[in-house]
């Protein structure tokens, strides 16, 4: 069985719009290959949209300390993460800023992870 949010996933779509039409909290892997291969009307129509844009509607995130992951709706404003790490382990854990490298942190990363961001110093 898959849950709903698994399906969603799959399907690259976000979790409201598989409640809206009706994607049951459990299905079976045939149920999803069916709805995979036999798209109703409104999938076929994310599908065309999601073609325009570039933006995933999900990501991976994973640790780089411990290697935890999940999967999570990016948001508008996540640079493109040097690192993720869960917020409990010390900045300690990951490698080092490269020399010249500014390094900023993010909090708040999916359900628990801080994003870390090196970039190089300007001016
Ligand atoms: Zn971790």
């Amino acid at each position: 069985m898959i849950t709903r949010r698994e399906a969603a996933q799959r399907l690259d779509i976000p979790l409201e719009m598989a409640k809206r039409h009706s994607i049951p909290p459990r299905m079976t892997e045939a149920e999803f290959a069916e709805l995979d291969a036999n798209p109703p009307a409104w999938l076929q129509q994310s599908r065309a949209n999601r073609g325009k844009t570039t933006r995933p509607v999900w990501v991976q995130l994973s640790c780089h300390v411990c290697g935890y992951t999940e999967a999570a709706r990016p948001k508008k404003w996540w640079p493109d993460f040097t690192y993720l790490s869960c917020s409990e382990h010390s900045i300690d854990d990951l490698p080092a800023p490269a020399p010249g490298m500014d390094r900023r942190e993010f909090d708040g990363i999916g359900s628990r992870f801080i994003g870390i961001l090196d970039a190089p110093v300007v001016g």
